[in-house]
């Protein structure tokens, strides 16, 4: 635990690694870096992690809680230069970046390289090590500055980065005209159909400043001295593996790397990666309420937004299902007068029986509550990691990039999801189809995954065996310990 570390002092401050994080600011990437960080320090790692001033602030108290615990861990704040990038004052987090300034947000994260080497030569320990998002192909500049190897963090599973190298690597789409039309994925034991509208590759490559930008990462990564996996061994081996060979890269498995906070006390729990709009302990006198297993949490992350008419339609889907709910809006301040007290009258319609949280949820920990029995997820790929940590089948329903191929891994790979069957991103792309998820399909997809059944009781015994493996991999003896471990003994100070 994080106890572990005291022991270790002496050994700590001679030769200890140094890893300095530099993590996309946004919560999807943002989290599973921070519990990274968190992870090595447990095994005797130093650990600077460098943020813009609203993302450092998200994650400043599990970081403080860390710290007060014994772990020997950093979080030092930049501020961004908003006049020079061009960029609106305030814009700092995925969350609030409008996209059409993602671009010039990125190259103003870039401005922060500078900065951030001027800080770590005048603050000892020197860095053994640079683990960078892979969104941030300019940190090979810092780490070559620095003279110190550098790491790619991924927040995606192996499965997805294969499918994508592979379809890239092969032409799968070359001569497909249609966007919709599916095609194998070349290169797997196994069929797996996907279409360009679903498996674009990493980027929008829509325009010449992100091809640019596209190109330079790809760069980047090739370039990098391995990857950190936020995924374990156990549960997509051949794909981890495949991926590796792809690459010719070494690959360290660390996750879930959510388990970190089963290490320490609920309240750091439940401040994990923002201030929730609830109080937590009211939550879980909520969820105490409620039988085993018979609570469907509902969420699309901290990006993907169900518009006016979907909210709708999911809410009142979710009444249907007559199956108790904990529903996640993170955009309710955006909704019109109309929407809003449509909610309020569902809210009063199912009292006791539905929560519906207006902002950010203290989603592990509701997830890790005995009550909750299914997931309904927009698949990112941390939502869907922390459902296979917690032992939960899940509803798929994707939004954007890389949830696709999440929904195929759940669905598909791992087999403990149903689909609600969305075809198409519903985000992110120039003509956005009215792609409704009706009411019907919500409660049916709730009900077939809460229910009871052989199906239902079958994909709940596979969702709690792969809990079982997970835990296995992150204790003493498994194998995302065991690469923590070898992080921090490869990575240390000479
Ligand atoms: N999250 C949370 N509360 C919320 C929304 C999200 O704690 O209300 C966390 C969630 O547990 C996960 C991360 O934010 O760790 C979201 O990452 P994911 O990859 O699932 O989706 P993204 O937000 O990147 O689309």
């Amino acid at each position: 635990g994080p106890g572990d570390a005291d022991d270790d002092i002496g050994r700590r401050t001679h030769a200890a690694a140094h890893f300095v994080f530099v993590p996309l600011m946004a919560q999807g990437h943002l989290i599973p870096a921070v519990d990274t960080a968190l992870l090595l320090a447990t095994h005797g790692a130093v650990c600077t992690i460098a943020g813009t001033r609203a993302t450092a602030a998200r994650v400043r108290p599990t970081v403080d809680s860390a710290r007060q615990s014994g772990l020997t861990v950093w979080l030092v704040e930049f501020p961004l230069d908003y006049a020079e990038a061009g960029l609106p004052e305030g814009v700092d987090n995925g969350d609030n970046v409008p996209v059409e300034h993602m671009r010039s947000y990125l190259d103003a994260v870039a401005l922060l390289r500078s900065p951030i080497e001027s800080y770590l030569r005048a603050h000892a320990p020197y860095p053994t090590c640079v683990v960078s998002d892979f969104c941030h192909p300019w940190t090979t500049v810092l780490a070559s500055n620095l003279g110190v190897p550098r790491l790619s963090f991924f927040s995606m599973c192996a499965f997805c980065l294969l499918c994508q190298h592979n379809v890239e690597r092969f032409n799968a789409y070359e001569g497909v005209a249609d966007d919709n039309e599916p095609v194998v994925v070349p290169g797997l034991e196994k069929t797996f159909l996907v279409t360009r509208a679903q498996a674009p590759g990493c980027f929008f490559r829509g325009s010449p400043a992100w091809e640019e930008f596209a190109d330079y990462t790809e760069r980047a990564q090739a370039e990098a001295d391995g990857v950190i996996m936020n995924t374990f061994e156990e549960m997509e081996p051949e794909y981890v593996a495949g991926y590796a060979a792809a690459k010719k890269m070494k690959i360290w498995t660390v996750g879930p790397v959510s388990l970190y906070h089963q290490l320490g006390d609920g309240a750091t729990l439940a401040a994990r990666g923002n201030a929730t709009a609830i109080d937590a302990d009211e939550c879980l006198r909520w969820l105490d309420g409620k039988e085993p297993d018979s609570v469907v949490y509902v969420s699309f992350g901290s990006i993907a937004r169900a518009d006016a008419k979907q909210a709708m339609e999911l809410g009142l889907g979710l009444e249907a299902s007559g199956h108790p709910f904990v529903w996640v809006l993170r955009n309710a301040h955006e909704y019109d007068e109309a929407v809003r007290s449509f909610l309020d009258e569902l809210e009063a319609r199912v009292a006791g029986r539905g929560l519906l949280i207006r902002g950010w949820a203290p989603q592990v920990l509701i997830l890790s509550h005995v009550a909750v029995g299914g997931f309904v997820t927009h698949c990112g790929w941390n939502s869907t990691l922390e459902a296979v940590a917690a032992g939960l089948p899940v509803v798929t329903w994707p939004h954007f990039s890389d949830q696709f191929l999440n929904q195929k891994m759940a669905v598909e790979v791992l087999d403990i999801g149903v689909s609600v069957g969305v075809t198409e991103p519903l985000m992110y792309r120039k003509e956005v189809k009215e792609i409704g998820v009706g009411r019907g399909v919500v409660e049916e997809g709730v009900r077939s995954v809460m229910g009871g059944g052989v199906e239902a009781e079958e994909r709940r015994r596979r969702a709690r065996a792969l809990a079982a493996k997970a835990r296995a991999a992150v204790q003493e003896g498994g194998s995302s310990h065991g690469n923590l471990l070898d992080l921090a003994s490869r990575f240390r100070a000479a």
